[in-house]
């Protein structure tokens, strides 16, 4: 089945451009030209990518992305932007957007950059998301770049492999052996201690109040249990 691309831009002619170029590479687009119909569209989860441009009648195009970021839509997200400031390209990526092209811009591109960002997700299908966000907090599993209550870091292997233990099983109680077993695997000498300070430091990184832990929950006598969802 095509990749499904959802489209927003208001201008009638880079749309039907890109529409075009993209349904000629072999995938399906659907098109709109506002802010509010690309925040619908967006946020119900039916694409496997999206182009957005920065600027739309009735809102910026990063509030979009804020917004289907909020809602957990995953999909990687390509900006079309007009400006070529040096802030544009940091406040896309804090925003949550994966890449971002420049216009004016070339098509063939723009659809290798679609192409290659397809490929990228979807070689990451079957483990964690590309991205991950809950609560103001996000984390991405490519780059290991996260939004923390230390600001914008990039996390070491050992902390964006736990994260990912989480993520892929939240809601499920994890023993600190099978936690040792699939992060720490041959590694000389950790123990129960070692996994311990790491849930301590994701604590720091990662909850609103460390001490008094939302998400990174311990179970006594079990191991952890991650709740994106929060403990309410
Ligand atoms: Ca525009």
């Amino acid at each position: 089945m095509a990749d499904r691309i959802l489209l927003v831009e208001d201008e009638r002619l880079v749309r039907e451009i890109v529409q075009l170029n993209l349904q000629h590479a072999g995938f399906e687009v659907h098109a709109v030209g506002t802010w509010a119909e690309g925040d619908a569209e967006l946020r119900s989860g039916r694409y496997d990518l999206a182009v957005l441009d920065l600027m739309l009648p009735g809102g910026d195009g990063l509030t979009l992305v804020e917004r289907a970021r909020a809602a957990n839509i995953l999909c990687p997200i390509l900006m079309l932007t007009a400006r070529n400031e040096s802030g544009v390209k940091v406040r896309n990526l804090e925003a949550g957007a994966d890449d971002y092209v420049t216009k004016p811009f070339d098509v063939p591109e723009l659809v290798a950059r679609v192409r290659a960002l397809l490929r990228r997700s979807g070689g990451q299908a079957a483990a964690a998301p590309a991205r991950f966000a809950f609560d103001r907090y996000w984390i991405r599993f490519d780059t290991g770049e996260a939004l923390t209550n230390e600001g914008e870091v990039v996390l070491s292997h050992k902390e964006l492999k736990l994260i990912e233990q989480f993520v892929r099983n939240a809601d499920t109680v994890l023993s600190r052996a099978h936690l040792l077993e699939e992060v720490w695997g041959m590694d000389a000498f950790p123990t129960d201690r070692t996994v311990d300070n790491f849930i301590l430091r994701l604590r720091r990184l990662f909850e609103p109040d460390p001490d008094n832990p939302v998400y990174l929950l311990t179970v006594r006598g079990r191991g952890y249990l991650f709740r994106p969802g929060g403990a309410g």
